[in-house]
């Protein structure tokens, strides 16, 4: 029996919880879930400062001022920022004050240096300054106890901003997802080696792990299990300091396909379904003690849009986030595209950002094994299963999974 891609993630998704929580520091929070209400405990501005260098004055001396009528004010003191300002400034008077200076009491306003004439000692001013000008208002970008950050918010650097202007040096964020992978087949050898005849690369091991780091995760390599119940054990064995494992291949029907079997020995419910998708279609799902473990498929992009459909919104929800989910964008379509109806497919595609909005192109060599249309892909167009496909320059539904269709190689303004 096949059962669809949303079912099959809708009862994946039900056995994920979030992960606890570590105190990290500031730079390290970044794109992690804060796990805590942010509070401020001063204000910000902590005090009126000067949003200019100028002359702090007080606004009414200027209400006549003009080219035929200029004021002359008394310059009493200097003010660079990071000072303190040595006095109140009263009627006729002024302070030289530099950018972020605290404004000293009795000043309504600060005028640029710009708009006046200097003197030896005063300043002359040829038109009014309104009161509050260029003065940037104690508190008004948030005030003491204000809660400047909610829990739940992903770290982005205006939020490490916002932390290190609160004060707060270290922050509680949800741990990283530290994840277990492993390859399974007799046929495989390292990266490292050269392969003999009927060998070939383990490729996937790599390919998940980097997965698993591309959405925040920490890939734990546990490297290549043979073909056998005993070898899948051990290997299987070491994965329980994860918080997660992901293994590739052996999930089919094959003789030596022992993946669904070893899970369910080491104490799972495993299900193991055949998920009405293309590539993709074999996968094995379970919680060893509580770790969810993942079964995907072996070839190269059956296992990686496995990945990108299950195990991706499983990290992402383990991590605190609430947005686990790749967008679909609407995007015409270049060429005709036909499919086979009965299962969802994701046709490896290049979307593109034209004048004219997204157009998304379906590449040749749509095999599960060819990992150069993956190399050349940045999307993929996903066809609904009782779709038979679409004619050239209509609306496809378009899932990007890097963000080279954000960037370019020319400025955009
Ligand atoms: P399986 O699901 O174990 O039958 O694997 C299906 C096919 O995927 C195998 O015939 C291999 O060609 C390929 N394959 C399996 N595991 C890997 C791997 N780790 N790296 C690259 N290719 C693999
Ligand atoms: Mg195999």
């Amino acid at each position: 029996m096949m059962i669809s891609v949303e079912s099959a993630s809708e009862t994946i998704l039900n056995e994920i919880k979030p992960l606890g929580l570590e105190s990290v520091d500031l730079v390290s929070a970044l794109g992690r879930v804060i796990g805590e209400d942010i509070s401020a405990v001063r204000n910000n501005p902590p005090w009126d400062n000067s949003a200019m260098d100028g002359y702090a004055l007080v606004s009414s001396d200027t209400e006549a001022a003009s080219d035929s009528n200029p004021v002359t004010l008394k310059v009493i003191y200097d003010l660079p920022a990071g000072s303190v300002p040595k006095g109140p400034v009263k009627s006729g008077q002024a302070v030289r004050i530099m950018t972020g200076a605290p404004v000293p009491e009795g000043a309504t306003a600060v005028v640029m240096v710009e708009k006046t004439r200097g003197t030896n000692g005063a300043v002359v001013i040829m038109a009014p300054v309104r009161a509050g000008e260029n003065v940037r208002k104690r508190g008004e970008d948030f005030k003491a106890g204000e809660v400047v950050i909610k829990e739940g918010a992903v770290v982005r650097p205006a939020e490490v901003s916002m932390l290190a202007t609160v004060g707060v040096p270290f922050v509680f964020v949800r741990r990283k997802p530290r994840v277990a992978v492993l390859s399974t087949g007799d046929e495989l050898v390292d990266v490292l080696s050269v392969p003999s005849t009927g060998k070939i690369i383990n490729s996937n091991g790599y390919a998940l792990a980097s997965l698993v780091a591309e959405c925040g995760g920490e890939p734990i390599q546990l490297g290549i299990a043979k073909d056998t119940k005993e070898s899948l054990h051990e290997k299987l064995s070491r994965a329980m300091k994860a918080d997660c494992i992901v293994s590739s291949g052996g999930v089919s029907v094959g003789d030596y396909d022992f993946v669904k079997d070893v899970l369910r020995e080491m104490g799972s419910s495993m299900i193991f379904w055949k998920v009405a998708m293309k590539p993709g279609k074999p996968l094995a799902f379970g919680v060893i003690g509580g770790k969810p473990a993942f079964g995907l498929p072996g070839n190269p992009i059956s296992s990686m849009v496995a990945f990108e459909q299950f195990v991706r919104p499983a990290l992402l929800k383990m991590a605190g986030r609430k947005d686990i989910f790749r967008r679909t964008f609407p995007a015409r379509l270049t060429r005709d595209l036909k499919i086979k109806p009965g299962r969802m497919n994701f046709i490896r595609a290049e979307l593109k950002a034209d004048g004219t909005g997204l157009s998304v192109e379906p590449l040749e060599g749509q095999g599960s094994g060819v990992i150069s249309t993956m190399v050349r892909a940045n999307s993929f167009i996903v066809v609904p299963p009782d779709s038979a496909g679409f004619k050239k320059d209509e609306s496809v539904k378009v899932q990007p999974f890097d963000s080279s269709v954000f960037l370019k190689d020319e400025h955009g303004y």
